[in-house]
């Protein structure tokens, strides 16, 4: 991206109320915004974390591998999904969905687990 963009985009972030950081993208060194969501974003990566410390980077880097699996395992139920569109009456397929949906509820549990510690 274009320096010019990416002032384009610092602009477009102020617009919408985000705040400009003391820190930099630790990739590209441009300033970082925090946006009213409390996400920080840098305006060439979009989202950028910053952790404190070592145990804020550990719980940041769990939440992203929990966000990322759950990516994966939605994608995947696509395609397992339209799979079983073609092919209705495959009793394989729909004992994938079924595992897949476990999964997500597991996955659920862990991070709904998250959210309580943190309160
Ligand atoms: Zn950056």
């Amino acid at each position: 991206m274009s320096s010019e963009k990416s002032v384009k985009k610092a602009a477009e972030l102020l617009r919408q109320g985000a705040t400009m950081l003391s820190e930099s993208c630790p990739e590209c060194s441009s300033p970082l915004y925090k946006l009213r969501s409390g996400e920080i974003v840098c305006p060439i990566h979009g989202k950028v974390i910053i952790a404190k410390d070592d145990q804020e980077e550990r719980k940041l880097r769990r939440e992203i591998m929990l966000e990322y699996t759950e990516q994966v395992l939605v994608d995947s139920l696509n395609n397992v999904i339209e799979k079983l569109r073609s092919d209705p009456m495959n009793s394989e397929v729909l004992v994938q969905i079924i595992r897949y949906l476990d999964s997500l509820e597991r996955l659920k549990r862990i991070t709904d687990h998250k959210h309580i510690e943190e309160k």
